[in-house]
């Protein structure tokens, strides 16, 4: 039984959910204590009391506790990541890579806990002085989602914590046992009670207590569209009429765009990397292939090739390229989406049919990667999220038409192009509506230093991650003083 972890301390919830692997679904990896709204506010009063003491805490201690952290998250990467493959389903070199990720994250933020400066600035009156400085925030309340079940959670806490904030997080429901360990792991390294404060449970429920409770102070959430928008409207209409501060991941219909002079190798693989691996469970995955036509049925049959030879199989063995689904409702949907594609008129030309049993005889929740071809820019396949391993391939006729079709789309996180003309390359990058753009690469896979975020319905607030993600987990002051 894993529990919470409320005002330091490890406490049974209301209830208890299962955790089940989607690769093998007898496997029980554990039960979780589920907090109710009860349990939330008092982990969210725990924070409360928590700030003062840790907002004034040094960078030194900040520093020494996050660095622990990042170096215990490190050492037990292929153990974790084992765990990580076996709640979420991604295969285990993607989950060891992830685990990597997290602990690079903290070292990241160890660091940027020292680095907190400040502007001196001359005033335009004389005698006067300027000083602006960075303060933190307050109580922070973190929502995660499921599909990065411990990259995600480190790349909030980690700045939550380094400027000085204190942490309230409710991990997605399918996947708490990284968020677990995580929570574990920050306690082992000296993190005083309360300052953070691990509540699993229902979103409608814990997450709503985030949401409403004045004693937090700003909300950083990743999820879907329509949850992020439940998330704002709460954070604006609170009962005192103070606002809260939030930030929103959220999702994607990422473009990849392959010209008729792209290396053709590059091309397919990296559409084959960011539509399939991972189970197509990125929020970063192109799902939408844009292709001039000079090259367009050698990129489809190169594709499918390589599709037809991915293995799908349980995410722990050794040699899948492609893991389960993360559970039965998600593959209903990818199913349902896959039906609406064959009766929208596009062609399917790879995969797309459940299998029911891993290699070993497992009962799981796989599915075999799905291409359409022929799609139109106005198929809800090509517009809409399905989150899995579908991808439909709109064939265009020239670089203008593949542009004005890649920033056709309500989201704007990531947006590719594979080219080997400088010329289209530098316009794409100047010209393409989303937040990352990639060049001969994969939509899917960043850095963990640098920022991270989208543009238009993918994202509200400030970029996450790298030295950018003070500008959400902070405030700022500018004090004036006169000689
Ligand atoms: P989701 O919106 O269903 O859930 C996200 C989190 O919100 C969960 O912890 C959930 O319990 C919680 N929640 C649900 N209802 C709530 C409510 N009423 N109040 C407060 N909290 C609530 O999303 P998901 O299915 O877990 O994740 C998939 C989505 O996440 C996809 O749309 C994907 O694109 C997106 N995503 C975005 C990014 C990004 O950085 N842009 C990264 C990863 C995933």
């Amino acid at each position: 039984m894993y529990k919470n972890l409320i005002n330091g301390e490890w406490l049974e919830g209301a209830r208890v959910s299962r955790n089940v692997n989607p690769s093998d679904t007898r496997d029980l990896i554990g039960e979780f204590a589920q907090a109710d709204a009860e349990q939330a506010r008092e982990a969210v009063a725990a924070a409360r009391a928590a700030f003062p003491a840790w907002s004034q805490s040094t960078p030194q201690q900040r520093f020494d506790i996050l660095d622990a952290a990042g170096t215990e998250i490190l050492s037990r990467r292929a153990e974790l990541g084992d765990l990580l493959a076996r709640e979420e389903g991604k295969t285990l070199p993607e989950a060891i890579g992830e685990v990597g990720r997290a602990g690079n994250i903290f070292k990241f933020f160890a660091g940027e806990a020292l680095r907190v400066g400040g502007e001196s600035i001359p005033s335009v009156r004389p005698g006067v002085g300027v000083e602006v400085t960075r303060e933190a925030l307050g109580v922070i309340g973190l929502i995660t989602p499921w599909n990065f079940p411990i990259a995600i959670p480190a790349w909030k806490l980690a700045p939550a914590l380094a400027f000085g904030n204190t942490v309230v997080m409710k991990p997605a429901d399918l996947v708490p046992a990284s968020a677990w360990h995580l929570a574990d792991i920050l306690q082992r390294a000296g993190l005083p009670k309360g300052v953070f404060n691990l509540v699993m449970g229902r979103g409608s429920e814990v997450g709503a207590v985030l949401l409403d409770d004045t004693r937090v102070d700003a909300i950083s959430f990743t999820g879907s569209v329509s949850t992020g928008k439940k998330v704002a409207a709460a954070c604006m209409n609170r009962a005192d009429g103070r606002m809260a501060k939030f930030q929103l991941e959220m999702g994607g219909k990422n473009p990849f765009v392959v010209l008729d002079d792209a290396d053709l190798e590059i091309a397919v693989s990296s559409a084959l990397n960011s539509g399939f691996f991972s189970t197509g469970q990125r929020c970063t995955a192109s799902s939408r292939l844009i292709v001039t036509e000079g090259i367009h049925d050698r990129f489809v049959a190169a594709l499918a090739m390589k599709m037809n030879a991915l293995k799908v199989d349980d995410a722990r063995k050794a040699g899948t390229d492609i893991g389960p689904v993360v559970d039965n409702s998600q593959l209903a949907q990818d199913l349902e989406y896959i039906a609406i594609g064959k009766a929208e008129g596009a062609r399917l030309v790879a995969g797309g049919e459940p299998i029911e049993l891993s290699s070993a005889g497992a009962p799981g929740f796989y599915l075999k990667p799905a291409l359409f071809s022929e799609a139109s820019a106005e198929m809800r396949i090509s517009r809409e999220e399905i989150f899995g391993p579908v991808v439909s391939v709109i064939r265009v006729k020239d670089y203008d038409e593949a542009l004005a079709m890649a920033n056709d789309t309500p989201f704007g996180l990531a947006s590719g192009i594979a080219t080997t003309s400088l010329k289209h390359a530098t316009h794409f990058k100047r010209h393409a509506q989303a937040g990352m753009v990639m060049v001969n690469l994969p939509t899917a896979g960043v850095d963990y230093h640098v920022p991270f975020g989208g543009r238009k319905g993918s994202s509200y607030g400030p970029r996450e991650q790298g030295k950018y993600a003070a500008e959400f987990y902070t405030t700022v002051k500018t004090a004036y003083t006169q000689a």
